[in-house]
């Protein structure tokens, strides 16, 4: 999320650039080279059916890497590419890359999962944002039904009007719309109840604590059995343990995601995992 001007960027500058200077402006330039050198890289975390645990799709969730050793986080990076406009760059590359991996896999014969976006603020505020999602998928030959899009409620209130359009375009063109981080965003029931959305990604808020914390159970439990009433499905998001992951199944919590289940993971990896045989190695046809 976008903490313009916050304390988070402030940490993000210290973080990436210690010495004085201008620590934005070379950021900025650090995010056009990144593009230019391909040094950014998507990370994959596997969506479970819960009750059967059923692979039913990915978060693309976005690295860097400006070096050898670990990848730097969206936490690092985002917020200022939110406040230079980048995001809107970065983010065509991301669904540009996505859009090729469904493909890939597609012609690779691999099962038909879905991939979800994030969207950040700004991009959602964007007169072009519907048209440009649209006309990506179009080019790379995606069926909209495996892109979905996830977008915060905060997200929705910085532009809500315009928040609207693009999503009721989305929506009509075949795309799913999340709600992501459910429960601790800016009005939080009027997005579900004005926005055409898909479904809800509980907050990892209403999870960490689950075991320990009555208040939390009665949370969670009250946004699952509102979202069943409305006929929205829930994604419950860091999903850390076994109790919790109890929970939430007999909860009737449909889908769940989190290090318990599986840590983000370059795609080399994820496939390792997810697809393990090639199906066109199995030699069913010769
Ligand atoms: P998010 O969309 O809520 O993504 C889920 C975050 O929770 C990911 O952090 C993931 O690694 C983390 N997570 C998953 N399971 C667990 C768990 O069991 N425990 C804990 N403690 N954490 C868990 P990550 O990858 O650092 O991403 C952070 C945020 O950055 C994302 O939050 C999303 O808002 C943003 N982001 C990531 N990729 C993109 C992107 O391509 N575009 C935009 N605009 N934002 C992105
Ligand atoms: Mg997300
Ligand atoms: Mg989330
Ligand atoms: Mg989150």
């Amino acid at each position: 999320r976008a903490k313009l001007g916050g304390r988070n960027q402030h940490v993000v500058y210290e973080s990436i650039w210690d010495e004085a200077g201008s620590p934005h402006l070379r950021t900025e330039s650090l995010l056009q080279e990144a593009l230019r050198k391909d040094q950014f890289a998507l990370y994959l975390q596997p969506l479970f059916r819960l009750d059967d645990m059923a692979l039913v799709g990915a978060e693309v969730l976005l690295r860097l890497r400006i070096s050898d050793g670990i990848p730097l986080p969206p936490s690092s990076f985002i917020p200022v590419a939110e406040s230079t406009g980048q995001i809107v760059e970065i983010g065509e590359w991301v669904l540009r890359r996505a859009c090729h991996q469904i493909r890939d896999w597609n012609l690779r014969g691999f099962p038909p999962i879905a991939l979800s976006i994030n969207v950040s603020a700004i991009e959602l505020s964007r007169t072009d944002l519907s048209t440009r999602i649209r006309h990506i998928a179009e080019q790379e030959g995606v069926p909209p039904e495996r892109l979905h899009i996830e977008i915060t409620e905060t997200a929705i209130a910085r532009n809500e009007e315009q928040a609207l359009i693009n999503l009721e375009a989305l929506r009509a063109a075949g795309f799913e719309i999340w709600i992501d981080d459910f429960g601790t965003g800016y009005s939080s029931l009027k997005s579900i109840k004005h926005f055409p959305i898909s479904g809800l990604k509980l907050d990892r808020e209403f999870v960490h604590d689950l075991a320990q914390n009555p208040a939390t159970q009665v949370i969670a439990s009250s946004i699952l059995s509102m979202a069943r009433n409305l006929g929205y499905p829930v994604v419950a998001e860091g999903i850390e343990n076994a109790d919790q992951f109890e929970f939430l199944r007999q909860q009737g919590c449909d889908r769940g995601q989190g290090f318990h289940l599986g840590r983000p993971v370059c795609i080399q990896v994820f496939e390792n995992r997810f697809f393990p045989a090639r199906p066109q190695d199995e030699g069913s046809e010769n």
